[in-house]
């Protein structure tokens, strides 16, 4: 019997890692679990608004959490509280028998509906540079499954849409082509149903295991850097892998870096992996991010303004998912403080914190080696007294920075910078802010090393 107070407990836990303090405070902490209904995890709230806020902002997270941590239960429906015992007494289940009753926990039973998150399309997956290649396979592959590129491999950074395609895949299939069996798993997921197999100690369960994973068309392992180090799950998926692969089903795999670079994986493993295609996902441009901002805006029904986009753009540069949560602060405090959020100043405002606490870490020290490496110069050059426009720029670049990001005298910064005047401080920071607003490549040189600063 899963506890659903116990349970709950755990699915808050999980989401307190991945949302932002204030939005868990004020959304999730105020959620009571009140049954399990068959798959679904039936939560209660106090009232329709945030009953809505909650289905249209939190509930893909709050299922994909609940999913991971019990593969049985698929789906979370939220109710508002007034209203539960009217939908315990429809749905016949007395109160007293609100938990969920497993007969001896088979983490290995086919799931009833793949865990595939709406939100994640092709459609609302956004192309750019950095990942049109990947972009392309996953379409390919989703049109054609079994075909050229098998298995495909997507690698990159966190946060950066290889989870995002995997869905987009399977929404896909599902849609146009609804026979073809998807699996969908983590590693973690393989690896976990693995250790309740073995504990179980069952034909039958060994049995469901393998089915479960043989019997599909597309295979899909999320994050498969997690086999590394696990044994007897290699061996396990070694031998599901040679025979999907041996019948032409689809074999998708996602990690977080290159085949050749999974050091602890069987070697065997990892020349399988690169049989097929692998493709990388980079950190997006400017102009991407500004694009995914765009679109995700505007599925949350926020205006977001060209202004405020590239300020978020600016301040996260590696990671999409740290953008969005940007994002979702901005959106947060605009629907409390009832203002609408377009311009730079009211979005620092609104991201002080976030902001504050990068700069804390922060020195000058920082900002001139990152200037510097930034633009292939020395140290003893930026401080010399050279003025040559390759050492001139970067010098008043720095400066700029330094009186932007720190609250540094500007008298020491001039004796940092040589025993130059104080005044000559000013110029450059001054020089540099008005170039910003009218020369584009000194715009995106400052952006590209402020964020570089900010995402350390
Ligand atoms: P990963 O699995 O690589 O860690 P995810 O697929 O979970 O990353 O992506 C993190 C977030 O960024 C998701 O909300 C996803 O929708 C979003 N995202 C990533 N790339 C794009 C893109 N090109 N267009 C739109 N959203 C994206
Ligand atoms: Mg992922």
């Amino acid at each position: 019997m899963v506890n659903k107070e116990e349970f709950w407990s755990d699915v808050k836990n999980e989401l307190s890692k991945t949302m932002q303090a204030i939005s868990y405070e004020v959304w999730i902490e105020k959620l009571e679990p009140v049954c399990f209904m068959d798959n679904v995890f039936v939560l209660s709230t106090i009232s329709a608004t945030s009953k809505k806020t909650i289905e249209n902002r939190y509930l893909d997270q709050i299922r994909e959490i609940v999913n991971n941590l019990n593969s049985f239960i698929t789906d979370v429906e939220i109710i508002i509280q007034d209203q539960e015992e009217e939908y315990l007494k429809k749905q016949s289940i007395s109160l007293p028998e609100k938990g969920l009753i497993i007969d001896g926990v088979s983490p290995v039973k086919p799931e009833k509906r793949a865990p595939f998150l709406e939100k994640y399309t092709f459609d609302t997956f956004v192309q750019g540079k950095s990942n049109e290649y990947a972009l392309a396979a996953a379409k390919t592959v989703a049109e054609n499954p079994g075909g050229k590129y098998n298995p495909l491999f997507i690698y990159s950074g966190v946060g950066l849409g290889k989870t995002h395609l995997l869905h987009a895949i399977g929404n896909f299939l599902a849609k146009n082509s609804p026979k073809t069996k998807v699996v969908y798993a983590n590693s973690e997921k393989i690896v976990n149903d693995l250790i309740g197999v073995i504990r179980g100690n069952s034909n039958e369960q060994t049995n469901l295991f393998r089915e479960r994973y043989r019997s599909c068309d597309v295979l899909m392992i999320d994050d498969v850097q997690f086999l590394s180090g696990k044994e007897a799950t290699q061996e396990a998926f070694f031998h599901i892998f040679n025979d999907l692969y041996q019948s032409n089903k689809q074999i998708i795999l996602t990690s977080d870096r290159a085949p050749k670079d999974l050091p602890t994986l069987e070697e065997r493993l990892r020349t399988r992996f690169s049989w097929g295609l692998s493709v990388d996902i980079q950190p997006p441009d400017m102009e991407t991010r500004v694009a995914i901002l765009k679109m995700k805006a505007s599925h949350e029904k926020f205006m977001l303004s060209d202004e405020v986009a590239e300020f978020i753009a600016e301040n996260a540069t590696t990671n999409i998912r740290d953008m969005e949560g940007l994002l979702n602060k901005i959106i947060f405090f605009s629907s409390l403080t009832n203002r609408p959020i377009n311009t730079r100043e009211l979005a620092y405002d609104a991201l002080q914190d976030f902001i504050d606490e990068k700069k804390d870490t922060l020195d000058a020290g920082d900002i001139v080696s990152t200037v510097c490496k930034y633009f292939k110069i020395t140290t003893a050059d930026i401080f010399s007294k050279k003025k040559t426009k390759n050492i001139v720029e970067p010098r008043m670049i720095a400066i700029y920075l330094i009186t932007e990001l720190l609250s540094m005298p500007l008298v020491s910064i001039g004796q940092m910078f040589g025993g130059r005047d104080h005044t000559t401080v000013i110029h450059a920071r001054d020089k540099i802010s008005e170039e910003i607003k009218t020369n584009t490549r000194i715009k995106i040189v400052v952006a590209d090393l402020k964020n570089m600063l900010l995402n350390r």
